[in-house]
């Protein structure tokens, strides 16, 4: 564990990355270890499709540090039918009560690769709504939180949730790369953003705003890993680890300290996905 030099013990979560890769490929023991060394201590593994929630349900009970959720893709939604989308839906039951599981996700609309032609156009936008109404149906009968993923898509996103009756506290944006404007929208809702290393990035000027904006008291932030390494590692292949990169960014634009920072963070990732911290362990441990 990194101690600051308030003395604070820093305990960084990753609230949302992909380790399906580290997992199949034995690299998950490396990937820890410098994850540890560099403060950060959890993972949220996020589902996008059935099998990687299936990995992730398997890998969160071998591995302590990992947490998970279920969920299909936007982008993955039209290689499945509605009817096999209901069913591995109804399947998720089985996760309510597995160790480590932690809410649905990451659901949503993308509208960034949308077909050229305009019949079928409408038609993946509608297939798209349709599926994450399903699995926000699921979320919202479960009272678990739910990881949005919306991409060109904010206000239709925004317009479904209106209707889904969520629990705005449970609601979570993940890589927010909206500006200003939207981050008003969707705090004035009671909902949050979560950021990744883009913040990092030379033209992320808006994004970042758009962080500080929101403040401290409802950030979350994660690596999207493998994708998205922040500064100095932009392009290349991102891991847990470099979230102590993207909290330090942030620690200096925000002109707070480290321990500042990592105490909120913690809190705020703790309390949305319903983890526990450290200290409940240890009283569990002493009380059994
Ligand atoms: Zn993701």
């Amino acid at each position: 564990m990194s101690i600051t030099d308030e003395g604070w013990p820093i305990r960084w979560i990753d609230t949302h990355c992909h380790p399906d890769d580290l997992l199949n490929s034995g690299k998950i023991d490396e990937a820890w270890q410098r994850s540890q060394m560099a403060g950060v201590e959890h993972w949220i593994a996020i589902g996008t499709q059935e099998s990687d929630g299936l990995l992730y349900a398997n890998a969160a009970e071998r591995y302590d540090f990992i947490s998970y959720t279920v969920g299909v893709h936007p982008l993955n939604i039209s290689s499945i039918s509605l009817g096999a989308l209901e069913k591995i839906i109804a399947s998720w039951d089985g996760h309510l009560t597995r160790r480590g599981f932690v809410g649905v996700g990451e659901i949503g609309l993308d509208y960034s690769r949308l077909p050229e032609s305009l019949a079928e156009r409408e038609t993946t936008i509608r297939l798209q709504k349709e599926s994450f109404e399903m699995q926000l149906k699921w979320a919202v009968r479960h009272h678990i939180p739910i990881v949005l993923h919306a991409r060109d898509s904010f206000g239709d996103v925004m317009d479904i949730l209106k209707y889904a009756e969520v629990n705005a506290d449970k609601v979570v944006f993940h890589c927010f790369t909206e500006g200003p404007e939207e981050i008003c929208r969707l705090n004035a809702c009671g909902m949050c953003a979560s950021f990744t290393g883009i913040v990092t990035f030379k033209n992320a000027k808006n994004v970042r705003e758009a962080l500080k904006m929101q403040g401290i008291e409802r950030l979350m932030i994660e690596t999207d890993a493998p994708y998205l390494a922040p500064f100095p590692h932009r392009g290349k292949i991102n891991e847990p680890a470099y979230l102590s990169l993207v909290a330090q960014y942030i620690a200096q634009y925000l002109g707070i300290s480290i321990s500042e920072l990592a105490r909120h963070l913690e809190y705020n990732a703790t309390a949305f996905f319903g983890l526990q911290t450290k200290s409940q362990k240890n009283e569990k441990i002493a009380t059994n």
